[in-house]
């Protein structure tokens, strides 16, 4: 395994037992993410495994795959402005989660799990079933219960057992816990850093699609796995010189909910709780987001901003991008309402992360 300690006290992430994150509670993460080369992509394998050798998991023989990755890079415009927009809806269950799942769920199996507990607002359960069907791995999902309706039978569909829990995201992570807390393995992925070996891989697509590197990449943040995953990826790339620079990095959140952009306006690396209201892009309803301070700290060192949308204008976005055959969730809407807002100001080419399918909302407006 690739180097992963405890950024709190550098613990290395131990052989014999599968925590969520270290005894001391800090959040465990690549101390040495797998250095890109283009000698290690196995151009013969389909879709994401073809950089199976990059995901830092030489102890993995037999990856669990439905088919993730190798998502079209589609040319539109908004505003007159040329953008392109990375696919990640067209994943084999609607979202990029599938990236990491692919490879959370081959880790566990390959340390001989047979039981998980996961919790989410409904795109990673989804995503964790469906790859637990695929690897026989048994599954339990905790879900808000206001998560959309089609996320949930998508769980259920999948034969995992779902638990609905009334109330605040924030209370299906407290009913999770109270579960590991008798000896079930949490595959959260939030918390676990396994997925983001996989989430880089958005990056490798990008640049090999493009044949360049992006000026500016846009992409929401909930717990800011998806922003930090691709973060890593360009880095490693940059690293290895495959490309001159990184692109600039948009987060973006919605009023509703955004602790990263308050934290980023006040120069902070530092998240803080906020209040959490309702918005129909629930893909960012994250109160304490796990990578938000890791994101943070390379916007502090200037490769990135954070931005914020009201309700109105994600609204308008997604009924805006469905005219022009993009049906998006609402919460990939919050991409397309940054980019109206500030193409101005985005430096060229601007690509913009469709997180997930417009199948699984119920919203009507
Ligand atoms: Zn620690």
């Amino acid at each position: 395994m690739t180097k992963i300690a405890c950024q709190k006290c550098q613990t290395e992430y131990p052989d014999d037992r599968i925590p969520y994150k270290c005894e001391c509670g800090g959040l465990f993460d690549y101390a040495d993410f797998p250095a890109y080369s283009e000698n290690f992509v196995n151009h013969s394998s389909f879709g994401m495994m073809k950089y199976s050798k990059l995901f830092g998991l030489n102890e993995v023989s037999d990856w669990v795959t439905l088919g993730e990755g190798n998502t079209p890079l589609l040319q539109t415009s908004v505003n007159g402005s040329k953008i392109f927009c990375k696919m990640e809806s067209h994943n084999p269950t609607g979202s990029y989660k599938d990236r990491g799942s692919a490879v959370l769920v081959s880790f566990l199996k390959s340390r001989g799990v047979n039981f998980a507990v996961e919790d989410s607002s409904g795109n990673a359960g989804a995503s964790f079933a469906g790859y637990s069907a695929r690897a026989d791995l048994k599954a339990r999902v905790y879900v808000p219960e206001s998560a959309s309706g089609p996320k949930k039978l998508q769980i259920e569909r999948y034969g995992a057992e779902l638990v609905s829990v009334p109330g605040l995201r924030s209370e299906a992570a407290k009913a999770v816990l109270s579960a590991t807390q008798a000896g079930v393995v949490y595959a959260s992925h939030a918390w676990m850093p396994f997925g983001l070996t996989g989430i880089a891989t958005i990056a490798y697509e990008i640049v090999e699609q493009f044949g360049q590197v992006p000026g500016t990449l846009v992409a929401p943040v909930g717990h800011g796995g998806l922003l930090y995953g691709i973060m890593r990826g360009f880095e490693s790339m940059t690293k290895a010189g495959n490309i001159p620079q990184e692109p600039f990095y948009v987060g973006v959140q919605s009023n509703g909910c955004s602790p990263v952009t308050l934290a980023y306006s006040h120069q902070s690396t530092q998240i803080v709780d906020v209040p959490n209201y309702e918005t129909a892009a629930e893909g960012v309803k994250v109160a304490q987001p796990a990578r938000g301070s890791s994101i943070l700290e390379r916007m502090k060192a200037g490769k990135g901003k954070m931005i914020s949308i009201d309700e109105n204008s994600l609204l308008d976005a997604w009924r805006i991008s469905a005219s022009q055959g993009f049906y998006m969730e609402p919460t990939s809407a919050l991409v397309w309402a940054v980019i109206q807002q500030n193409i101005k100001d985005f430096k060229t080419p601007v690509v913009a992360i469709i997180t997930g399918s417009g199948y699984k909302s119920t919203i009507l407006s």
